[in-house]
């Protein structure tokens, strides 16, 4: 190919890449009427000129502001007296950022004829392909398998963070926001759990339940933000003296009412429990003005059974609340044992 060609091969290259980079429309008056190729990264096949200049007008009406086309290599060919060739590799840049034109190298193969005192673009085929192929590899495998990796570490990082979302929703749909105890909900899920366990296993099932004394005092007096702060520290002594065995679930039932549930509990045991609750709440001495003993007390209804086919969950909780009763009609600040 003499240098002359060769020079000429890269100007009707330039001119192209200048008028399609910049999308001017005098780029349509390039194209010969006798016309084919390749548009939309290969896959569309045009045979006419009307088509191809139909297939521009709708990438420059897409991607109306320029864009950046970055030469890699360009190879001009001479395939006869008046065709010439040109083979190319470049990125694209478009306007808006875009991870798959920016990195894969894309090809483009222009075939240019002379027709009168004019060269026409007779062919246009682009191609994205995955790349130009590394040393020592006829497809770029490697990095195929380099991109899956990274897609497959996305995936799985995606699920992980799902999946805490989902263990963090579930905590906080069992958590009581005051207390940061187990709410209503999860001791009602408990207390059907271990009642299916001790009907199976005919062990007894003990529920201790208590209620803050004259706690409508203690708002009135303090303020509702100080009976919040009570009721956390309450929370918190439960905690650390109710449920010491692994299954014991303790828990705010509502209001100022909490619940302490003990598996494989019999009655002397779960009233051994519920005495140190008050030991350790007395402990507390937290100042309650209103109050009989002039600090914040609780009074407990203690109830343990082996459960019976005949019988539903909700037993031990009318048990341990019938108890509770006794004790606020007793006096307050004591325990009460229901009956066997
Ligand atoms: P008793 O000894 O008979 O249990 O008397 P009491 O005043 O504790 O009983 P009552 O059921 O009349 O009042 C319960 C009070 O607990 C009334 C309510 O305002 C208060 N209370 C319930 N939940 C909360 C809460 O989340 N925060 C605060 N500050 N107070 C609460
Ligand atoms: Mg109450
Ligand atoms: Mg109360």
């Amino acid at each position: 190919m003499s240098p002359q060609r060769h020079r000429l091969a890269r100007l009707l290259f330039d001119e192209y890449i200048e008028m399609y980079a910049a999308r001017d429309t005098r780029l349509l008056d390039r194209f010969s009427e006798n016309f084919s190729g390749f548009a939309g990264s290969s896959d569309l096949l045009v045979k006419t000129r009307a088509e191809w200049v139909r297939t521009t007008q709708q990438d420059f009406a897409q991607v109306p502001e320029r864009i950046g086309i970055e030469v890699l290599e360009v190879f001009p060919q001479e395939l006869g007296a008046d065709v010439l060739a040109v083979t190319a590799f470049f990125h694209i840049h478009l306007p808006q950022p875009d991870p798959v034109f920016a990195r894969e190298t894309a090809r483009l193969v222009l075939v240019f004829r002379q027709e009168g005192d004019d060269w026409k673009i007779a062919h246009s085929s682009i191609s994205i392909p995955y790349g130009n192929a590394p040393e020592g590899e006829v497809y770029p495998a490697a990095r195929l398998r380099q991109h899956n990796l990274e897609l497959q570490a996305l995936v799985e990082e995606r699920t992980q963070a799902l999946a805490q979302a989902n263990e963090r929703l579930q905590v906080l749909s069992h958590t009581d926001a005051l207390t940061g105890l187990a709410n209503r909900r999860r001791f009602d899920e408990a207390l059907e759990q271990e009642w299916a366990r001790a009907l199976r296993a005919q062990t007894p099932l003990a529920l201790v339940l208590l209620d803050v004394d004259v706690f409508k005092h203690f708002n009135d007096h303090y303020g509702h933000l100080a009976g919040d702060a009570c009721l956390q520290a309450l929370a918190l002594a439960l905690a650390q003296t109710g449920g010491c065995r692994e299954g014991d679930v303790v828990a705010r039932f509502g209001g100022e009412e909490f619940v302490v549930l003990l598996p494989s509990t019999g009655p002397s045991a779960a009233e051994e429990v519920a005495h140190r609750i008050r030991q350790a709440i007395a402990a507390l001495a937290l100042p309650h003005e209103g109050a009989p003993w002039g600090i914040v007390t609780v009074s407990f209804g203690v109830a343990s059974l082996v459960p019976r086919r005949d019988q539903a969950p909700a037993e031990l909780v009318r048990r341990a609340d019938r108890a509770l009763y006794r004790a606020k009609q007793g006096g307050r600040n004591r325990i009460e044992l229901a009956p066997e």
